[in-house]
């Protein structure tokens, strides 16, 4: 029903008419400025979650013990 192609961010709502969306290379959503989460080297991504991702990409995921441990 509604189109895909619409570009809004993906935290705040704001369109890309009011704003100068970017797109995050992790999920490839889009993300305003003002929202954006600026990592090493300039580079921004859409939120904190998805700059980890991308500069823990690939790594070794040996050791998820510490996952939910609550006294
Ligand atoms: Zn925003
Ligand atoms: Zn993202």
């Amino acid at each position: 029903m509604s189109t895909a192609s619409e570009r809004v961010c993906k935290s705040c709502g704001e369109s890309a008419e009011n704003k100068n969306l970017d797109r995050c290379s992790v999920c490839v959503s889009w993300f305003c400025p003002d929202c954006a989460h600026r990592a090493y080297g300039g580079r921004k991504f859409c939120s904190p979650e998805c700059a980890r991702t991308y500069y823990f990409h690939g790594d070794d995921d040996d050791d998820d013990k510490d996952l939910g441990t609550e006294e």
